[in-house]
């Protein structure tokens, strides 16, 4: 995926993109611009820096990607991600409510055998 530049032809300025550090970036309304995550179609996954205030008020307007654009592997892996944290997500909430089926049983299965361990205790009371 990611291809090494030849030393020859690597110059200062376009290795010191450092991907992933969070600079800072302001928007026209002078206020620092958050980076947000694309969660639709092309670009998902891909950060962006964007207007606070982006997709509710777009005055603004202000909109600079972070990330490179997704290679075709990537855009065509990451809906399905994105599908497998969906079904996780049911998963872990459906979990969630056998946990607490599950406690109930536990209870259930305590109780019982307290209440034979009582009976073994006075059974044993009687021999004695
Ligand atoms: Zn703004």
């Amino acid at each position: 995926m990611h291809q090494h530049h030849q030393p020859s032809t690597m110059s200062s300025s376009t290795s010191s993109h450092a991907l992933g550090s969070p600079w800072m970036q302001f928007c026209h309304c002078g206020k620092r611009a958050p980076v947000k995550t694309s969660w639709t179609g092309e670009n998902i996954g891909r950060r962006f820096w964007a207007c606070e205030k982006y997709g509710v008020d777009d005055t603004c307007g202000y909109f600079v990607w972070l990330d490179p654009p997704l290679c075709a592997r990537g855009r065509e892996l990451l809906p399905l991600l994105r599908e497998k944290i969906d079904s996780l997500e049911k998963e872990v909430a459906a979990a969630r409510v056998k946990e607490k089926n599950y406690r109930f049983g536990m209870i259930m299965c305590f109780g019982t055998f307290a209440a034979m361990g009582l009976v073994f205790m006075i059974a044993l009371r009687a021999i004695e």
